[in-house]
C-alpha cells in the first residue's frame, strides 16, 4: 500500500536539510582540494630531492674520473668512495632505500622506489654504466687491464683504459642528465595534472552547490505558494490593523469588496464598514479585545454583508505588530433570522401581519393611548362567500383571491396602519390615531375596493365583505376586548344583509355575542364530555331486515340544553373545531360498532355509517383519523361506512383531488362509501361513475312528497333508478308514513331510514334493538309484527 504523504506547509525542516546538505557539498569539495594540495605538495618535495639525487649522479661521475685521475698522478683523493655513492645512489633510485651523502654537500636521503617505467629503463641503464665505470676506474687503479666486458653493452673504440673510462663517465653523466631530466618533466606533469584537478573540482563543487541552491529556492518557493494559496482560497477574511489603520487584507476581502488592497490600506477599509458598525469596529481593534465583533460592509455590489470577526491582539508580535481580525461572512445566517422573523409574525399568503403581529400592535397602541390618551380603531373584515368560491373552485382559486384582497386593502390603508389577515377570509386593521368618522371613512374604501371584478380561474368574481368597526375613545383598554368587539359588529354586518360595515355598541353585544359565545362552548363542551351518539337504523326495504345504522352526534349544552347538530355544526366547521369533534365520533362510532360485534349482535354485511364535513375532507388526513379508530377498536373496515356531500367530492383543485383519492383510499382497504342528501347537489353523472361509490342515500326533501306531489316521485322514481343503472343501493332517507314506504318500494328502493322504523337512539336501546332482531317492519305480514306499533315511540332517544 503506498504511503500517504502528509501536508505540511510550513514545515521548515525542508529548507534546513537543503542548508545542511549545500554545507556539506562545499566542506566534502574543500577537503578534497585541500587533500589533493597537500598529497601533491609533499610527492612535488620528495620529487625534487629525487631529482636532486638524480642531478648529482652526473656530478659524481665526473668528479669520479678526476679523483681517480688525481690518485694515478699520486695526489689525495677517495674515488672508491665517490663510486660508492654513485653506485648507491643509483640502487636507492631504483629500488629504494637511502642515497648517502656526499661528503658535506648533503645529507643522506631516503627514497621510494621510482615509479615511471622510462625513467625507470634510464635507471637502470645508469646503474650499469656506473658499475661499468667504477669497475673501469678500479682495474685502473690497480693496474690491471680494463678489458672485460661492459654491462651495459657499451663499444669503447681503442684500448686506452683512460679513454674508456672518460667514454663511460661521459655516458653515465649523459644518462644521468637525462634521467633527471625526465624526472623533472615527469614532476611538471603532476603540477598541471594537479591544476587540472583543482579547476575540475572547484567546478563540481559550484555544480553541486548550484544544484543545492536552486532546490532550497524551489522549496522555499513552493512553502510560500502553499501557505499563500492557504491563506488565499480560505473564504474567512484576513484584516491587520495597525498604526495608521489597516496594515494587511486578504485576497478575499479585496474579491469580496472588488477593490485592490491600494484602496483598502490605511484608512480606505473603514470607508466601506456601515457607519453604525464603525465605532464598535474601532473600539474592538483599538482595545484589541477577544470578544469578536459583527460589522456590515458594502460589497462590489453595494450590499451589506454582515461579518462576524474574531480578534487577535499581536500587537507585542515582533512579525505582525498589529490587530488580527478573522472574519466570516455570516451573512446567509442573518438573512435566514431574518426571514424566520418575518414568518413568525406575517401572512405565509400575503405576507400582512399575523395575528400574532397585529396583537402586539395593538397592545402596544393601547398603551400608547393609556400614557396620552388618542382614540384608536380596530376594522375586522370578512368576505361574504368566500367559503363557496373556495368549495367550488377549489383552494388555489381562493388563495388567489385573498391575495388580490390583501393587495387592494393595502392600497387603501396608510403606511401607519397594520393591515393583518388573521386567517381564513378575515382580515384586521388597526388605525392608531382614528376616531369614529375616519374608521367609517376607511370602511367605505375597503369595501369600494372590492367593487372592481377579480379574476380567478378564468372567472369575474365580485366579492363583497363585512366589516365591523370598534372605536377606542383613548385611555386604558383590553386589545381582547377590542377584538371581540370588533367580531361582534363584523357578526351584526352580516346579519344586516352583508357588503355593509357596523360600528360596535354595547346592545349588539347581547344580540350577537351569543354566536361567538357558542364557538367557545363547544370547544368546552368537547373537553367536557358533552357530546354522544344516537344511532338510527337503515333496514332492508323487502326483507326488513336490520342493515345497518347511522350515527348522528348529540350535543347535551349544560346552559343551552340539547342542541341540534344542524345549528353547531356549521359554527364547528367555521371555527375548525369540526375536526377535533370528527375525530371523537369516527372513534365513538366504531368502539361502539366493535362493542356490537364482539356481544355477536351483528348480522352480516352490517355497517355503521358516520357522517363526514366537507371541511374535514378539503383539510385532509381522513384515513389517518379513520384508520386510528378501527385500529384502536379492531373493527374490520367492512363495518364502517363514510357518508360524504355530493359537493365534498365534486370539489376542484388540488383538495378536491386529495379528499377523492384518500376516499377512494380508504374504499379499496373495505370502507363503504355513501353520498348523502343525494339530488340536492350538483354531482354530474360522469363523476359518480368514476367514484368508488356503494350507496346513494335519496335527500328527505323528494321523500317527503313522494306519494302526493308528482314532481317529487318523478324525481326521486330517477334517482333510484339512476342509482341501479349505477349498480349501486339505494337508500330513502326520512321516511314518516307508510304511503311513502309503499312508494319507495314500488319504485324498488332498496334500504329505507325514517322516523316511520325508529327514530335515532342512544346506543343501549340499538343494542335491545339488534338482540331484538331488528325494529318492526312497517306493512310487512302481521305474522312477523302482529299488532306491534309501527313507530316506536317510546323511544328514549326520540
Ligand atoms: P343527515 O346526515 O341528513 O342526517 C339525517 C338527519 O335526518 C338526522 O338529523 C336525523 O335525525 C334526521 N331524520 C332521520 N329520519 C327522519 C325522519 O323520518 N323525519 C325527519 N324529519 N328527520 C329524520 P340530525 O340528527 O338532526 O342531523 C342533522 C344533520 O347534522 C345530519 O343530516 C348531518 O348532516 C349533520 N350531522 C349529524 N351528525 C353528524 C356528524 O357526526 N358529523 C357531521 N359532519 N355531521 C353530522
Ligand atoms: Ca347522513
Ligand atoms: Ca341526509
Amino acid at each position: 500500500m503506498p504511503r500517504r504523504r502528509s501536508f505540511k506547509p510550513l514545515d521548515s525542516s525542508q529548507g534546513r536539510f537543503t542548508v545542511a546538505a549545500i554545507l556539506c557539498t562545499f566542506a566534502l569539495f574543500s577537503a578534497l582540494s585541500v587533500g589533493l594540495s597537500v598529497r601533491a605538495t609533499e610527492g612535488s618535495h620528495h620529487r625534487a630531492t629525487v631529482v636532486q639525487v638524480a642531478a648529482r649522479q652526473r656530478t659524481l661521475a665526473e668528479r669520479y674520473v678526476q679523483e681517480v685521475l688525481l690518485v694515478r698522478q699520486g695526489q689525495r683523493a677517495d674515488p672508491a668512495y665517490t663510486g660508492g655513492v654513485l653506485r648507491d645512489s643509483v640502487v636507492a633510485l631504483l629500488h629504494g632505500g637511502t642515497a648517502p651523502a656526499v661528503n658535506g654537500d648533503d645529507d643522506a636521503t631516503r627514497l621510494a622506489p621510482f615509479k615511471g617505467a622510462r625513467v625507470r629503463a634510464q635507471l637502470e641503464q645508469e646503474r650499469r654504466l656506473a658499475a661499468d665505470l667504477t669497475a673501469t676506474g678500479a682495474a685502473i687503479l690497480a693496474g690491471r687491464p680494463a678489458r672485460g666486458r661492459l654491462t651495459a653493452h657499451e663499444h669503447v673504440r681503442g684500448g686506452d683504459p683512460m679513454l674508456r673510462l672518460r667514454t663511460l663517465a661521459a655516458l653515465t653523466s649523459n644518462v644521468s642528465l637525462n634521467t633527471a631530466r625526465s624526472m623533472a618533466a615527469g614532476a611538471d606533469k603532476g603540477i598541471s595534472d594537479l591544476i587540472t584537478m583543482q579547476v575540475a573540482l572547484g567546478l563540481a563543487g559550484l555544480l553541486a552547490s548550484l544544484g543545492l541552491a536552486w532546490a532550497l529556492i524551489a522549496a522555499t518557493r513552493r512553502q510560500t505558494a502553499h501557505f499563500r494559496s492557504l491563506v488565499t482560497s480560505s473564504t474567512d477574511l484576513v484584516l491587520v490593523f495597525g498604526e495608521g489603520g489597516v496594515r494587511y487584507v486578504s485576497a478575499s476581502v479585496t474579491e469580496m469588496l472588488g477593490r485592490t488592497d491600494h484602496e483598502l490600506l490605511g484608512e480606505g477599509l473603514v470607508e466601506q464598514v456601515h457607519g453604525d458598525d464603525r465605532v464598535a469596529l474601532e473600539t474592538t481593534v483599538a482595545q484589541g479585545t477577544s470578544d469578536g465583533v459583527v460589522f456590515r460592509m458594502c460589497d462590489r455590489f453595494g450590499e451589506w454583508r454582515h461579518l462576524e470577526a474574531r480578534v487577535t491582539d499581536l500587537r507585542g508580535d515582533r512579525q505582525v505588530q498589529g490587530v488580527v481580525l478573522n472574519a466570516r461572512d455570516i451573512s446567509e445566517r442573518v438573512r435566514l433570522e431574518e426571514q424566520l422573523t418575518v414568518q413568525a409574525f406575517h401572512d405565509g399568503l400575503t405576507g400582512l401581519a399575523n395575528r400574532a403581529l397585529f396583537r402586539d400592535r395593538l397592545n402596544q397602541a393601547l398603551a400608547r393611548s393609556a400614557r396620552s390618551p388618542a382614540p384608536l380603531a380596530v376594522l375586522l373584515v370578512d368576505l361574504d362567500g368566500f367559503k363557496q368560491v373556495n368549495d367550488s373552485l377549489g383552494h388555489d382559486a381562493g388563495d388567489h383571491l385573498l391575495l388580490e384582497v390583501g393587495r387592494r386593502f393595502d392600497g387603501v390603508v396608510r403606511p401607519n396602519d397594520t393591515l393583518a389577515r388573521l386567517g381564513g377570509d378575515e382580515f384586521a386593521l388597526l388605525l392608531d390615531g382614528a376616531d369614529g368618522p375616519r374608521a367609517t371613512a376607511v370602511a367605505d374604501r375597503l369595501l369600494e375596493c372590492l367593487l372592481e371584478p377579480i379574476e380567478v380561474a378564468d372567472r369575474e368574481l365580485t366579492l363583497s365583505a363585512s366589516v365591523g368597526v370598534v372605536v377606542h375613545p383613548g385611555g386604558a383598554g383590553d386589545s381582547e376586548v377590542l377584538v371581540r368587539h370588533a367580531d361582534v359588529a363584523m357578526y351584526a354586518a352580516k346579519a344586516a344583509g352583508r357588503a355593509r360595515w357596523e360600528v360596535f355598541h354595547n346592545e349588539m353585544d347581547r344580540e350577537f355575542g351569543e354566536d361567538l359565545g357558542l364557538a367557545q362552548e363547544l370547544r368546552v363542551g368537547l373537553q367536557r364530555g358533552e357530546f354522544s351518539l344516537h344511532y338510527q337504523p337503515e333496514v332492508a326495504i323487502d326483507s326488513s331486515a336490520l342493515v345497518g345504522v347511522e350515527a348522528l352526534l348529540r350535543w347535551q349544552s349544560p346552559s343551552r340544553g340539547n342542541v341540534p347538530p344542524d345549528q353547531f355544526i356549521p359554527v364547528a366547521e367555521d371555527t375548525g373545531l369540526i375536526m377535533p369533534i370528527g375525530e371523537f365520533v369516527l372513534r365513538e362510532a366504531c368502539e361502539q360498532t366493535a362493542q356490537w360485534r364482539r356481544a355477536g349482535l351483528l348480522p352480516d354485511s352490517f355497517v355503521t355509517w358516520v357522517n363526514l364535513s366537507g371541511k374535514q375532507l378539503s383539510v385532509g388526513g381522513v384515513p389517518t383519523t379513520v384508520h386510528a379508530a378501527l385500529e384502536a377498536s379492531g373493527l374490520p373496515p367492512e363495518f364502517l361506512g363514510l357518508e360524504v356531500t355530493e359537493t365534498a367530492i365534486v370539489e376542484g383543485g388540488a383538495a378536491g383531488e386529495r379528499a377523492r383519492s384518500e376516499l377512494q383510499e380508504l374504499h379499496s382497504e373495505g370502507v363503504s362509501l355513501a353520498i348523502d342528501d343525494f339530488g340536492t347537489g350538483f354531482s354530474s353523472l360522469g363523476q359518480l361513475r368514476r367514484f368508488p361509490v356503494d350507496v346513494i342515500k335519496v335527500d328527505r326533501s323528494f321523500i317527503h312528497g313522494v306519494e302526493h306531489d308528482p314532481k317529487d316521485s318523478a324525481i326521486a322514481a330517477n334517482l333510484v333508478s339512476l342509482a341501479h343503472a349505477l349498480n349501486l343501493v339505494a337508500v330513502a332517507e326520512g321516511i314518516e308514513s307508510d304511503g311513502q314506504l309503499t312508494s319507495l318500494r314500488s319504485l324498488g328502493c332498496d334500504l329505507a331510514q325514517g322516523f316511520l322504523f325508529a327514530r335515532p337512539a342512544p346506543a343501549d336501546v340499538v343494542t335491545q334493538m339488534l338482540a331484538d332482531g331488528g325494529p318492526p317492519v312497517p306493512g310487512a305480514p302481521p305474522a312477523t309484527a302482529p299488532g306491534r306499533p309501527h313507530t316506536i315511540t317510546a323511544l328514549p332517544g326520540a
